[in-house]
């Protein structure tokens, strides 16, 4: 009797876990059909300059129009890791990313790129050399180039991990931590890793003005980031009193919706005339 309860569940949960293999086998199937036929794009977010409202860096997001429809990136991310396509990929977004930032560098405009990168995609043999080669190939600057990690990338694999990032930052390459504040052991890691920015987690910036403990703990965040000499970006800002709060902070940079969107590059390469500045 036990059996004949117990039977029909066993058979519900191995269905569902047959379709969510079937549906992750398929994904990958598609992933790998969209890297050969040219399905990704790249959209670019400015970064401003908060004390002066200048766009001073772009920020490469991938993204994936899956037969037409569009498909986020958390989606398909880790998907793309689990089967390695993320090497391929990545590698793709790097090199273009570098060449259309090398192209609005030769029109005088100083910006940045922030690149996202993954953890096998940083342990993939001749990562470093792959970067060295798109900068060569592309002529972007080094110091152009920052590469945005997470925590959690710091903490698996800490010391290959650490090794290839020093590494890369000997090319003059810059090294920002994504999220910041949301993984573990930020602080002791901050003085390990030669690290160039943080970028405060829009959990923070989300609460600005609105909750007292979230206000002080971004207001500390930023402190503490000034305070050891590195870039602070505000990621996620979407209304004016949080950007009126994070530049009476001191916060040395900005992003989100209320700055500017991520837009193709057709979009960026309207924005440039305009004086290179953002509205806010
Ligand atoms: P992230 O690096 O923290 O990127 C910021 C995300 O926040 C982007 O989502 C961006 O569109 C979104 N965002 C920007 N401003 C605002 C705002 O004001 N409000 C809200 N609600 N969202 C805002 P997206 O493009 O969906 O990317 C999600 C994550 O996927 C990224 O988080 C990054 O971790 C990863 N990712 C994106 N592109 C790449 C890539 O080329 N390679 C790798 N390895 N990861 C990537
Ligand atoms: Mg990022
Ligand atoms: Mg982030
Ligand atoms: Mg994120």
């Amino acid at each position: 009797r036990a059996k004949d309860i117990g039977g029909p569940r066993v058979e519900v949960f191995a269905a569902h876990m047959h379709a969510d293999v079937v549906r992750r086998l398929e994904l990958a199937a598609d992933l790998q059909r969209a890297l050969l036929e040219d399905q990704f794009a790249i959209e670019y977010q400015p970064m401003v300059d908060l004390a002066t409202s200048r766009v001073t860096a772009v920020e490469a997001l991938v993204r994936w129009w899956r037969d037409g429809a569009f498909v986020p990136p958390e989606r398909f991310l880790g998907p793309a890791e689990d089967t390695g396509l993320i090497v391929p990929l990545g590698e793709w977004i790097l090199r273009r990313a570098c060449r259309e930032v090398a192209a609005w560098r030769a029109s005088s405009w100083d910006i940045g790129l922030s690149l996202n990168l993954s953890a096998r995609q940083i342990m993939a043999p001749r990562f470093v050399e792959t970067v060295e080669s798109a900068l060569a190939e592309s002529g972007l600057p080094p110091s152009a180039l920052t590469l945005e990690v997470i925590e959690e990338m710091l903490v698996e694999d800490a010391e290959e991990t650490l090794t290839r990032l020093s590494e890369l930052r000997e090319l003059g390459v810059r090294l920002a931590i994504d999220d910041f504040g949301t993984g573990y052991a930020s602080l002791a890691l901050l003085r390990q890793l030669p690290v160039d920015m943080i970028k405060v987690d829009p959990s923070f910036v989300s609460g600005l003005g609105a909750d007292e403990t979230l206000t002080l703990l971004t207001r500390t965040i930023v402190r503490l980031g000034h305070d050891l000499g590195l870039i602070v970006v505000a990621e996620g800002i979407e209304r004016p009193e949080q950007l009126d709060l994070l530049r009476e902070m001191g916060c040395t940079r900005g992003q989100g919706f209320l700055v500017a969107r991520p837009m193709d590059a057709r979009g960026i390469d309207e924005l440039m005339p305009a004086g290179l500045h953002s509205a806010v």
